[in-house]
Parts: structure tokens; C-alpha cells; sequence
């Protein structure tokens, strides 16, 4: 047991399970902040013109317990875009709009092994892969329901303000800066409305997709937004149910196999615990019943992850014993 770690309890079962004491889990954090500060390594995105602008110094790192205490070092109050962190919560919404067998018969759950923004389709079903690359993406975002643009956007909105617990707003840059230069989502909804996977309105869904990557958080919403999922789907600061209980098993089992992105296998083998990154350097990360985890830290390496933020997650992993397979008492 690594002793800076505080907590590290054996349970009943003979597992290592380890409880977040408030001193230990924060300096456990300013540890980790401290190591990694001045990594210098990975880029900024900049097929997105507005992400380029970002400070590759940027860094912070929070967690939320289910209990809604909240732990956060670093450049926390930082605003930046969700980008693609945002498929999972629009995963979500689409399920509780249709149910998972009419979501599941537009979108797969296979991850692709192939980058986020490669345009391919199942080959068989016409599918494309999953939620949480770009193609399953739009077509997700073309699911949600409303009468119109502006009531789609509102509830997407809407949705998003319950797992962050306040209001939030849309980047017009960024929106811009994507709806200009999206070429490749572009011809992935072209390509699928060719195969009918989403209907004619690719422009509508386009912009929709465009506009929930563009949506303003900080480090402690994501961790705030991660710990909601960890919670059965109840925000743990205000109460709200953000999404129905029954629907937090098929995102977590989505974001587990493909959240980031061609890394997810090894993700999964290394840190075990369900994620999801996005090109701003942006990662969540669910303990299931226990926390949610936020990490912010712009510069990527070359699978599009947060080089900090892998870093960050494997030693958590590790430290605190939060590999969901966990069952020895001493890792190798
Ligand atoms: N808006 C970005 C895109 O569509 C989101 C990608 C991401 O975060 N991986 O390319």
C-alpha cells in the first residue's frame, strides 16, 4: 500500500477498496498535479481553429465523491469547451428519448480501433460504430427529439445544466470555428443519410453536434458531471435526476469500450474504469458509487487524449486501487 494514499482498506471480501479521506484524496491530487505540471509533451488540436488558441499550460484535476464533496487543484474555474465528452450525455438523452433498441438499430457498441474522426461504417449493418466516435456521434445528436432547431438545442441545453447543476452556454467561436471547418462530419452525415441511418436534416444535426461540442464547462463540472453518473444518474450537489437510473449502464458499458477512442483497449486494461476524452484536453472518468473524476489539460498525444490526463488516470488508478477488476491485494 502506498502510504501517501491515506485509506487503503481491505474489505471483507479480501479486495482493496479505498474510502477518499478529505486530506488524503486532496493531497493525493496535489501530488499528482505537481508531477505532471511541467510534462511538456503533445499538441494542441488545430484542425479546429479556436481549440489552437488554448494554453498548453492549462492543467487541473477534480473529483466529486457521490456524496458531492468536491476536491480540485490547478486551474479548476478554467472554462474550455466539452467537445467530445459531450457524446456520452447525448447518448444518454437519445436512449431516454427512444429506448436502447431503436437507439442500438442506428448506432452499434463495437469500438472501431480506428481514430474518432475516421468516416466508415459498419460494413453489414450500415451502422456506424458507436456514440462516441464522430459518425456514431451525429447520428446520435440527429435522435434527439423536438419540434424544431431551437428546441432541440434548448433541451440538449437543458440536459446538460442537470448533471452540471447550473446554467451554461455555447461558445459562438467555437461553433463558428467548427461549423467552417467540419468537412469530414459533413461527409459522414452525407454518407449516412445515404444509407438512411439519420434523416434529411444533416444540416440541423450538423449544427446541433457542432453546438453541444462548443458547450462552456470547467474541470469542476466535468468532475461534477462524472460524479452524477457514479451516482445512479442523481446529481450529487442539487438531487436532480439528470437522467433516468436505467440508462447509466448502457452509457458507462459505451464509454467503457470505446471513450477513448483508439486507446480504449488499453485504457481499459490499464486504468478500468469508464472515461471519456475530448480534442480540448478535457477527460471524465466514473468510479461507479463512488466519485467522478475531471481532468483538464489541452496538450494531446497522437490518439487525441490529454497526455496529462492519461498520466493523471493511470497513477489514480493505481494509488487509490480503482481498477473495476481489482482483486489482488497487491498489484503487480
Ligand atoms: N468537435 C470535434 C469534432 O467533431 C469533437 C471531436 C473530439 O473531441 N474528439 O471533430
Amino acid at each position: 500500500m502506498d502510504m501517501t494514499t491515506g485509506e487503503n482498506l481491505a474489505s471483507e471480501s479480501g479486495t482493496r477498496s479505498f474510502r477518499p479521506q478529505p486530506h488524503s484524496l486532496d493531497s493525493v491530487l496535489h501530488q499528482l498535479h505537481s508531477k505532471y505540471q511541467f510534462l511538456q509533451s503533445g499538441n494542441l488540436a488545430t484542425y479546429i481553429p479556436e481549440l489552437a488558441k488554448m494554453d498548453p499550460n492549462w492543467f487541473s484535476i477534480c473529483v466529486m465523491t457521490t456524496d458531492g464533496k468536491l476536491f480540485e487543484v490547478g486551474d479548476s474555474r478554467q472554462l474550455f469547451t466539452i467537445q467530445s465528452i459531450s457524446k456520452v450525455f447525448v447518448h444518454g438523452l437519445a436512449l431516454e428519448d427512444h429506448g436502447r433498441d431503436r437507439v442500438l438499430s442506428k448506432v452499434g457498441v463495437e469500438p472501431t480501433g480506428d481514430a474518432f474522426n475516421a468516416i466508415i461504417l459498419d460494413e453489414q449493418s450500415k451502422r456506424p460504430y458507436n456514440p462516441m466516435v464522430n459518425a456514431g456521434a451525429i447520428a446520435t445528436t440527429s435522435l434527439i427529439k423536438g419540434k424544431g432547431a431551437t428546441e432541440r438545442l434548448n433541451r440538449l441545453l437543458e440536459m446538460f445544466e442537470r448533471y452540471i447543476g447550473h446554467e451554461t452556454f455555447i461558445d459562438m467561436p467555437t461553433f463558428m470555428s467548427e461549423r467552417t471547418t467540419g468537412h469530414r462530419n459533413r461527409a459522414m452525415a452525407h454518407l449516412m443519410l445515404n444509407f438512411g441511418m439519420i434523416d434529411e436534416k444533416i444540416d440541423e444535426a450538423l449544427d446541433l453536434y457542432f453546438q453541444q461540442c462548443s458547450l462552456m464547462v470547467n474541470c469542476c463540472d466535468l468532475a461534477t458531471m462524472a460524479a452524477t453518473l457514479a451516482n445512479r444518474g442523481q446529481n450529487p450537489l442539487t438531487g436532480t435526476q439528470a437522467v433516468p437510473a436505467c440508462y447509466v449502464r448502457d452509457m458507462l458499458s459505451v464509454m467503457y469500450a470505446c471513450g477513448m477512442y483508439n486507446y480504449s483497449g488499453e485504457w481499459a486494461y490499464r486504468v478500468g474504469l469508464p472515461a471519456k476524452s475530448g480534442v480540448s484536453g478535457g477527460v471524465i472518468v466514473v468510479v461507479p458509487g463512488r466519485m467522478g473524476i475531471g481532468i483538464f489539460s489541452p496538450p494531446l498525444d497522437e490518439r487525441s487524449n490529454s497526455v496529462r490526463g492519461v498520466k493523471v488516470c493511470e497513477d489514480l488508478s493505481q494509488l487509490l486501487g480503482l481498477h473495476l477488476f481489482n482483486c489482488a491485494e497487491t498489484e503487480g
